[in-house]
């Protein structure tokens, strides 16, 4: 870490504003500030950012800012780690918070291999609901995969193959798997989202795969206040949807284009598969 007390110098902002696919602004931490970061994230170039839920309260939470700021919207749904903590009713909860003009996703869900909170079998249950939603409502799902790449891919092939319609659009968020799951998850039709751990040192093969991103698939998310990107990581705790810029514009390096480039490219991306206005 930088001893440096300098602050970084903020990327050029973009010609379009910038999309954040996936914040948590709804956790405690923004309490007492979120109205600042929200402004932060308008003067470093990000006009749009998501409240993503990962159970039914976060979830009517990211649904009630999205009512209040125009800046913001939701992405409603259980994730994996959460599963085992649902109640009955949480389904019609999230079913009919979904149906909420300013909510634009179902999730997030997925599979989460790592913290093995869940039992892997409600896990994936809950994953295929959250699909089955997602192609009901007409609203793109999002995908948590940690440690689990290989039963995400089966699920959503499975899925896949048991509707008319196939698989419904979807992202990976923090996409951190490798060249081969990328491939996979592209071939279903997925888009990838890249998070600030594309700037960790040690990190190359993920660069390398969003470097090798087809331009109409690539999102770019802080997943705040998870995820530090460098080089405020080390400098602050806590991550805000401002600091997306830091991961466009590594990506954009590694892809051998100007930032702005990519940032019109990403912002026209998400406006296009979450049917944002503008
Ligand atoms: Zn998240």
């Amino acid at each position: 870490m930088s001893k440096s007390k300098k602050k970084p110098a903020p990327p050029a902002p973009p010609p379009l504003p910038l999309v954040d696919t996936h914040t948590h602004l709804q956790e405690d931490g923004y309490v007492g500030d979120l109205e600042e970061t929200i402004a932060r994230a308008a003067d470093a170039g990000v006009g749009t950012m998501f409240v993503v839920g990962i159970d039914r309260p976060t979830s009517e939470a990211a649904v009630s800012l999205a009512e209040a700021h125009d800046a913001l919207f939701a992405v409603v749904g259980v994730q994996p780690n959460y599963a085992h903590q649902t109640a009955p009713d949480d389904r019609d909860r999230i079913t009919e918070l979904a149906a909420h003009p300013r909510v634009v996703a179902v999730g997030e869900t997925g599979l989460d291999h790592y913290w093995d909170y869940a039992p892997h079998d409600l896990q994936e249950e809950w994953f295929r609901w959250h699909l089955g939603l997602s192609a009901d409502c007409g609203k793109p799902f999002v995908v948590h995969c940690r440690e689990a790449e290989a039963d995400t891919v089966r699920v959503m092939r499975e899925f896949a193959g048991t509707r008319a319609d196939g698989l419904p659009p979807g992202v990976m968020h923090s996409f951190a798997g490798d060249a081969d799951t990328a491939r996979q998850c592209l071939e279903l039709g997925m888009h990838l989202s890249f998070s600030g751990m594309v700037t960790y040192k040690k990190n190359d093969a993920l660069l390398a795969v969003a470097a090798e991103c087809p331009a109409d698939r690539l999102l770019v998310e802080t997943d705040c206040p998870y995820l530090v990107p460098t080089p405020q990581r080390g400098r602050v705790k806590r991550n805000e949807p401002a600091f997306v810029a830091y991961t466009l514009t590594k990506i954009a390096e590694a892809r051998g284009l100007p930032a702005a480039e990519l940032a019109e490219t990403s912002t026209t991306n998400a406006r296009q598969l979450f049917g944002l206005p503008g």
